[in-house]
């Protein structure tokens, strides 16, 4: 189990952490649902649980296959479960275990003459250097698809050509569908290409931390020094600082600054700009200066090609009938299909079981049975939301722009996305052949309404319900 999670969460966080974090960590016992994971000394401990806790009960959930929820304690790596005290066993929340094994294993681990300390510090400050880029996250390590190929040949030509080729470069795309890949993918390219060049990923809301606590501090100064001294910088998600204004106005001025220096800027969203309803004006156009291009789900082939990479590096074999029916059941996204893989591939090895199409069957079991049901109800959502409204469904359907339809179509493809396993895509589909980007403005508008109209959120959890008791029959 400790060995697929460390695999899984190699690819997920930066080296530097796992090397300093997690690569000596130890799972000393999983039982009632409370990981144990022992470290050997408190500055792993803290860093663990500031930085990695969610990733780490992510891998390990998604590898057991139920929620997991993790206990980190200063222990000797080689302190096994038996060794515990009593009180270790049974309940979620011993009492303030950690002291006690503290105590008797922390001088085995304190660094005696700082050595290690130091090590730790300068590789540190070298992957501050580099913008604390995921190593893995390479155009080497990236499989190339029709989904991606417009995405891809964009980052590459802006990592061979930073501050000329498409600037600002904006990308946007579902979750899971490789935007952090990528950005990640040009940070370690131009580095690799001229180490001096100053390179920056961050997200945005890292951006927006570090923000609120350069004015709290009062060194908005230093902020902006550090913002705009880059010579590549490459954010992500900014879909986040939509809404905040502080945030937006900075952010402004960083673009304007870097921009005009002819420093390059790459951008990462989960939509168009357009549809980043709380945008402000002036940054949307802004982002729509360079190039804006998508990434969409992979099709099957490059599903196939993904699979088999990650069986690769995992050294796993996996035959291919299961590759096959992995990359016909696992469609939504690139993250599911690793983490799918990830999860077979721990179900055989821990039930000592040979990799086979029935392995993976048992494996996800979960997994499919929901996408089934969900399938299911799509068009029933339909059903269910014209007959609130009193209106067919066909006019969900159709063209007609009247506010009589246009609420209940957008109440529809809220609640698609929400309760089904379909994307913008499909839900355009389902509607008419709306575009994607139609879908995902309208998914919004209701998530946004729903705060401040309470008619519609009424309405909508009417809806809601009435579909909840219909999966009930039909599962
Ligand atoms: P996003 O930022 O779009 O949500 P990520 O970049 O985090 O997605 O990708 C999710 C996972 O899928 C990552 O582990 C990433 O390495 C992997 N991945 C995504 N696209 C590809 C690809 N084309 N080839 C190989 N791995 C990919
Ligand atoms: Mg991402």
């Amino acid at each position: 189990i400790w060995k697929a999670t460390l695999t899984a969460l190699q690819s997920q966080i930066s080296r530097h952490d796992y090397d300093a974090l997690l690569r000596s960590a130890t799972l000393l016992s999983l039982d009632n649902g409370v990981a144990r994971i022992g470290v050997s000394s408190p500055a792993q401990k803290e860093g663990l649980e500031n930085r990695l806790l969610m990733p780490l009960r992510n891998a390990l959930t998604r590898v057991v296959g139920y929620s997991v929820q993790v206990q980190v304690l200063i222990a000797s790596p080689s302190l096994r479960p038996e060794l515990l005290p009593a009180s270790f066993n049974g309940s979620r929340f011993a009492a303030e275990p950690e002291p006690m094994i503290a105590e008797s294993a922390a001088p085995a681990f304190a660094p005696g003459n700082g050595a290690s300390e130091r090590a730790v510090q300068l590789d540190l400050a070298s992957a501050m250097r580099s913008g604390m880029l995921n190593p893995k996250y390479t155009f080497s390590s990236f499989i190339v698809g029709s989904s991606n190929r417009l995405a891809h040949a964009a980052c590459l030509a802006v990592a061979d050509n930073p501050g000329q080729a498409y600037n600002p470069l904006f990308l946007y795309g579902g979750v899971g569908l490789g935007k952090t890949h990528l950005l990640h993918a040009i940070g370690n390219r131009v580095l690799d290409r001229d180490p001096e060049i100053n390179v920056l990923y961050v997200s945005s809301e890292k951006f927006t931390n570090d923000l609120i606590n350069a004015i709290r501090r009062q060194q908005t100064e230093e902020f902006r020094m550090r913002y705009r001294n880059i010579d590549v910088l490459l954010i992500d998600d900014i879909q986040f600082i939509a809404g905040k204004d502080a945030t937006q106005e900075e952010f402004f001025h960083t673009f304007n600054t870097l921009h005009s220096a002819a420093k390059h800027i790459v951008i990462s969203s989960d939509r168009p700009p357009k549809a980043i309803l709380t945008l402000e004006e002036r940054l949307r156009s802004r982002f729509e200066w360079g190039l804006i291009v998508d990434v969409q789900p992979p099709d099957l082939e490059t599903r196939t090609a993904i699979l088999r990479a990650k069986a690769e590096q995992m050294s796993v074999h996996v035959p291919d009938e299961v590759i096959d029916f992995l990359a016909h059941k696992i469609q939504s996204n690139i993250r599911e299909l690793e983490g799918s893989l990830n999860r077979v591939a721990a179900y055989a090895e821990l039930n000592r079981l040979p990799i086979t199409i029935d392995t993976a069957t048992a494996a996800l079991a979960d997994l499919l049975g929901n996408q089934r049901r969900r399938r299911v109800s799509a068009e029933a959502i339909l059903q269910v939301v014209s007959e609130h409204y009193g209106i067919e469904v066909e006019q969900l359907r159709a063209r007609n722009r009247s506010r009589h339809v246009v609420v209940p179509r957008q109440v529809a493809m809220y609640l698609l996305r929400e309760e089904t396993e379909s994307s913008l895509v499909d839900i355009g589909n389902l509607l008419g052949g709306r575009d994607h980007t139609t879908v995902m403005y309208g998914c919004e508008k209701i998530a946004e309404e729903i705060n401040t109209d309470s008619h519609l959120r009424s309405e909508v959890m009417t809806i809601r319900e009435r579909i909840q008791m219909m999966r009930g029959v039909s599962s």
